[in-house]
């Protein structure tokens, strides 16, 4: 008995770590200080046809993220929002930018002076409209989402000008659901 009860002990400080390493993974609703944004990784694509967009999209979010459009200023659900979160690609839920970096830009538009990450934002050159800028892309799904341009505040002197219609804002209590 002596012999056996140091082995047994070990066995339920086992059970015990794996029980509460169990709980903390089943999700308590711990986080609220923000999630970390999930680093986006080039082999996970998300690819639909037009028509399996449009089915999943407004009117307005399939005419922005699909077809390059530009909703009007001061239209949109963001532009004015204030509250701490996330915003996701409206397509593939990608995380894009945090309201951390959003700024007041006076556009009319959400204005971010960097994305969550590098990786979570692709550019390209646009030269439609007889200039050219910069157009700013999921990387996961190929959303247009807006245009970065150079005249941004500190800390990058960027401005990320974005479509309400291609974000999906995630309130920070909720980012963990
Ligand atoms: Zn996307």
């Amino acid at each position: 008995m002596n012999a056996k009860a140091p082995v047994l002990c070990g066995v339920m400080s086992v059970a015990l770590v794996a029980f509460l390493l169990g709980t903390a993974f089943r999700g308590s609703p711990a986080a609220t200080a923000g999630a970390p944004a999930k680093v986006w990784n080039m082999n996970d694509r998300v690819t639909k046809t037009a028509e399996e967009w449009r089915k999943l999209l407004t009117t307005e979010q399939f005419n922005v993220t699909r077809r390059k459009g530009t909703e009007r200023a001061f239209t949109g659900a963001h532009w004015n929002n204030h509250a701490p979160g996330t915003y996701r690609c409206v397509c593939c839920e990608l995380d894009l930018f945090r309201s951390e970096d959003k700024f007041d830009s006076g556009t009319g538009w959400p204005s971010f002076t960097q994305p969550v990450s590098a990786e979570n934002v692709a550019t390209k050159p646009d030269r439609s409209l007889f200039a050219t800028r910069t157009e700013v892309l999921c990387p996961r799904c190929d959303a247009h989402l807006g245009h970065v341009f150079e005249d941004g505040p500190a800390p990058t002197g960027l401005r990320y000008c974005m479509n309400s219609a291609a974000l999906k804002f995630v309130k920070q209590s909720e980012e963990k659901k």
